[in-house]
């Protein structure tokens, strides 16, 4: 019989302790926060904007950084800071701020770099919608008219080449290096791609448990419930307030940041509320804890 990892004490209790922090102090805390932050950032775009014509860096700039901050929303809102999700999400970000800080690093030799990242995106576009078409795709995420319109929304899409590789031919790691974020992308880049890419490291972390019946020589047997991984919320505070740093160095001046939630306070301080909160704490538990004793008689048995 099995004797699975997560069965025996501490085994998953300190990341489910975790999960109860992010849903009880550090998601509120960014509830209010990052809306005050993203209104900040949408009256600094308004204001600092100079024309309704094509403006390609404004539009870069303000979108990455709102594009950045929305999946930072996004985490909090769907408390996914311990899930893959947020591994993915993290990924995204990482590349949304390397994108946005190498604009800013390559425009001041050659301004010209905004158009190019607008127009590759919507030659990008511009592909997606031809393969809608020639095939007449049907999908949920998508309704091709919808991507016609954004490839056609700048009126020099006509002469907009379809490129395949990076808007600028390089790769992340080149872009890191350039604009001298080598260590961050270290540090968030191949652990992420993961995730992104299905790597067995990822599948075996998110999805796999130790059984501890030493008769069976520590093979692995599927977790019974969803994930609970380390939150990656402040790894994402990390990189948002980057970009917006970068906000704040090509369009003075804009001081919003996030701050780290004061969370992580010791959970014990806690214990005494928890009583008298049960019900609090009950409805706000993730689903998906519920059914782990459960499932472990199901699964123990097979
Ligand atoms: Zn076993």
């Amino acid at each position: 019989m099995c004797i699975p990892s997560s069965s025996i004490p501490p085994g998953l209790e300190g990341r489910y302790r975790e999960f109860e922090t992010e849903l009880k102090h550090t998601r509120p805390f960014y509830f209010d926060t990052t809306k005050n932050l993203r209104h900040d950032l949408v009256t600094h775009c308004l204001t600092t904007s100079v024309t309704s014509a094509i403006d390609a860096k404004h539009e870069a700039v303000f979108g990455l950084a709102l594009y950045g901050l929305g999946n930072f929303i996004e985490n909090n809102f769907y408390r996914s800071g311990v899930s893959v999700n947020a591994r993915s999400m993290l990924r995204t970000l990482l590349e949304t701020y390397l994108t946005l800080a190498y604009l800013a690093e390559k425009s001041k030799t050659e301004p010209t770099i905004w158009d190019e990242y607008r127009m590759y995106g919507n030659g990008q576009a511009n592909l997606v919608y031809r393969k809608f078409e020639e095939n007449n795709f049907q999908t949920s995420s998508l309704k091709p008219e919808d991507i016609e319109a954004i490839a056609n929304e700048d009126k020099w899409v006509e002469f907009v080449p379809i490129n395949l590789g990076h808007w600028d031919n390089l790769d992340l790691r080149k872009i890191a290096e350039i604009v001298g974020e080598k260590p961050l992308y270290d540090k968030f880049f191949t652990y992420t791609s993961g995730f992104v890419h299905a790597n067995w490291a990822a599948v075996r972390e998110s999805q796999y448990q130790k059984c501890l019946n030493p008769l069976h020589r520590l093979h692995r047997i599927p977790s019974f419930d969803l994930p609970v991984m380390g939150s990656a919320t402040n790894d994402m505070v990390e990189i948002v307030n980057k970009i917006l740093l970068t906000v704040d160095e090509l369009y003075p001046d804009f001081k919003g940041r996030l701050d780290f939630a004061p969370a992580n306070k010791d959970i014990t301080d806690n214990e005494e509320d928890e009583e008298s909160e049960t019900k609090d704490e009950t409805s706000s538990k993730p689903d998906q804890t519920g059914d782990i004793a459960a499932e472990e008689n199901t699964n123990g048995e097979a």
